[in-house]
């Protein structure tokens, strides 16, 4: 893991260029952009949704719960952004990353309906520890399914700009 913090900045929009080691906070589009914190340079997108990412600010740090997986990078890196410190988190089988995304689907889809039950992952087992973790979505697929539109709004504004 290259970065083991992340200095947030509370934007409007995203800024043309997504400095490392930088979480980039949007309160009104209700999501946060940084850099792959294992120095890959891939833009990690986190939408705050009752389904997605809960972001916590205590006047000085950020915290993101779940965890952050990105398994459909090359690095399949994964960690929990607590306090702005990155804490490395056990990497995840093809099964479990599966399984995480089967519940996911299943999540909204009842979140979609009005019916919101189990809108938090399922715990796993690790060698080391206990921990859940969200899988970073493909954005285009994403905007296409979920409904998210102030996400999408944002990304576009961003190329725009
Ligand atoms: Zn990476």
């Amino acid at each position: 893991m290259r970065f083991h913090q992340l200095e947030h900045r509370f934007v409007h929009s995203i800024p043309s260029t997504i400095e490392p080691g930088v979480l980039y906070v949007s309160i009104e589009f209700a999501t946060a952009i940084h850099l792959c914190c294992c120095g890959c340079g891939r833009e990690v997108v986190t939408p705050f949704t009752p389904t997605d990412w809960k972001m916590t600010f205590d006047g000085v740090s950020i915290s993101l719960w779940p965890s952050i997986g990105n398994w459909n990078f090359p690095c399949r890196s994964h960690y929990i952004v607590k306090a702005n410190r990155i804490i490395e988190a056990a990497s995840w089988s093809h099964a479990m990353v599966e399984a995480e995304r089967e519940r996911d689907k299943r999540t909204k889809a009842a979140y979609f309906a009005g019916q919101p039950q189990d809108s938090q992952p399922t715990e796993q087992p690790m060698e080391q520890q206990n921990t859940v973790a969200r899988p970073v979505d493909d954005l285009a697929a994403r905007s296409a399914t979920s409904g998210i539109t102030g996400l999408w709004n944002w990304i576009i504004g961003k190329n725009k700009s």
